[in-house]
């Protein structure tokens, strides 16, 4: 079987792939089964049938928190941004071209400060914009302000070999 894309990041070992994936639709938790990395863009949600990932970040809120951080789902990328930053803006398209790049590996997420205001407390977001890596409940690792592409994936290369415990990438 070939690879998907032409663009796809070093995978996650097994030992990391997640056993579950949170709907970016309806939020309902999915088994994700053995033979994820194969099939990961015909996957569909086994409660609402829409596509699992869309290559675009999802609205994350404090009602859907919860079933996007589960304990066994995917490393999750947040965004905390507003309407009125600037630099935020400038980063959006950036965010949405690797969100695209890493899934099926990593599900990419934005949270509206202004909204969501108890979110940006509860990660003590002092600064706009935060990248905030989620996994296994926890923060990981968190950088503020905007990034260029090749350094936001560099930098999402690092902390996901040491969340995940696996060697750093080569390059
Ligand atoms: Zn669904």
């Amino acid at each position: 079987m070939s690879p998907p894309s032409n663009a796809a990041p070093p995978a996650p070992t097994a030992a990391s792939s997640p056993a579950t994936i949170a709907c970016p639709h309806c939020n309902g938790a999915n088994a994700a089964g053995t033979d994820l990395l194969a099939t990961f863009r015909s996957m569909r949600c086994s409660h609402c049938g829409s596509p699992l990932f869309t290559g675009t970040p999802l609205t994350l809120t404090a009602a859907n928190f919860d079933a996007h951080t589960a304990a066994d789902g995917l490393p999750l990328l947040v965004d905390f941004w507003a309407s009125w930053c600037g630099p935020c803006k400038s980063m959006a398209p950036v965010f949405d071209r690797l969100a695209a790049e890493f899934e099926p590996h990593v599900r990419f997420a934005k949270v509206d400060t202004d909204s969501e205001g108890d979110l940006a407390t509860a990660f003590r977001i002092r600064t706009i914009p935060t990248l905030s890596l989620v996994h296994d409940r926890r923060e990981v690792a968190r950088i503020a302000g905007a990034l260029f592409a090749g350094d936001l994936r560099r930098w999402l290369y690092g902390a996901l070999s040491e969340a995940t415990g696996t060697e750093a990438a080569t390059g």
